[in-house]
């Protein structure tokens, strides 16, 4: 099990210094955040990569957040395709195992997001194949706002019809979206439920607390908010034999990573900060 920051922490001057940092309070993955653009220069994006693998620290990208799979303008839809790719060739010059796509919003018709989606993720798929990007896998995460498409039954459909696509589970996305869905042991066990069968074994999570209201996700928290209690999962997750990789979203990126780790019976006592 890995865990990590979401973007660079701030106690790094740059993103060299952010990885020594991160290594450095015993966290072992990094979330590059790329969500207001995606394009790396190779050489800069080479030089990350090989940092984080001197330091074995495992990363992914977050792509951008303007994709919109299900926009009524054809424009961004095309756009939305070259954003994700945008990501893909970052990630793939960093060696960076997995990016994170918040695929779509609802919009002026829900009823053709998930087809929206899915038609634009194989043609990142197509693209990327004929790039040769196969150590990529595209991520698409469960979202908090009850207007963006992204719940784990939608997920599940994309990924039976895509290979190479993956969920990646934002914990207190699903919280917020059900009003505080996961307020009990037996919740927080069915969604692990339904998304490591999906998942297979790529099983990337973020983690984070936050609030939420009619809309759904507002903003998200720190985890002593205990919304949702987060050592509910932590204790659900010990015994969990796969590899997961937890990226902490909170505004305390690096110190709820470490929290969250510590929250782990297994990870207990072993003298880290
Ligand atoms: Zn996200």
């Amino acid at each position: 099990m890995r865990f990590g920051p979401a973007g660079y922490p701030p106690e790094g001057k740059d993103a060299f210094g952010s990885l020594e940092y991160t290594r450095s309070i015993g966290l072992d993955a990094l979330e590059v955040g790329l969500v207001r653009g995606a394009k790396m220069a190779e050489e800069r994006a080479v030089k990350i990569g090989e940092k984080a693998k001197e330091l074995d620290i495992r990363l992914s990208c977050h792509a951008p957040y303007y994709i919109s799979f299900n926009s009524d303008k054809p424009e961004t839809r095309e756009r939305s395709v070259e954003w994700v790719m945008d990501t893909a060739r970052t990630a793939h010059n960093m060696g960076a195992y997995l990016i994170v796509i918040h695929a779509a919003s609802y919009g002026k018709s829900p009823e053709t997001a998930l087809d929206s989606v899915i038609e634009g993720l194989t043609v990142c798929k197509d693209n990327m194949d004929n790039e040769g990007i196969d150590d990529v896998i595209l991520g698409v995460e469960t979202m908090g706002k009850k207007g963006q498409f992204g719940t784990l039954d939608e997920i599940e459909k994309i990924v039976a019809e895509l290979d190479g696509v993956h969920p990646v589970l934002d914990v207190a996305h699903v919280h917020a979206r059900g009003n505080g869905a996961l307020k009990t042991e037996e919740s927080m066990s069915d969604m692990l439920n339904q998304f490591f069968p999906l998942c297979g074994d790529i099983a990337h999570f973020h983690i984070s607390n936050i609030e939420y209201g009619d809309m759904g996700e507002k903003r998200h928290l720190t985890l002593d908010h205990k919304e949702p209690d987060m050592q509910v999962l932590a204790n659900l997750l010990n015994d969990h034999n796969g590899d997961c990789t937890f990226i902490c979203e909170s505004p305390e990126t690096s110190a709820d990573a470490v929290l969250f780790k510590s929250m782990f019976p297994k990870f207990q006592n072993q003298g880290q900060v």
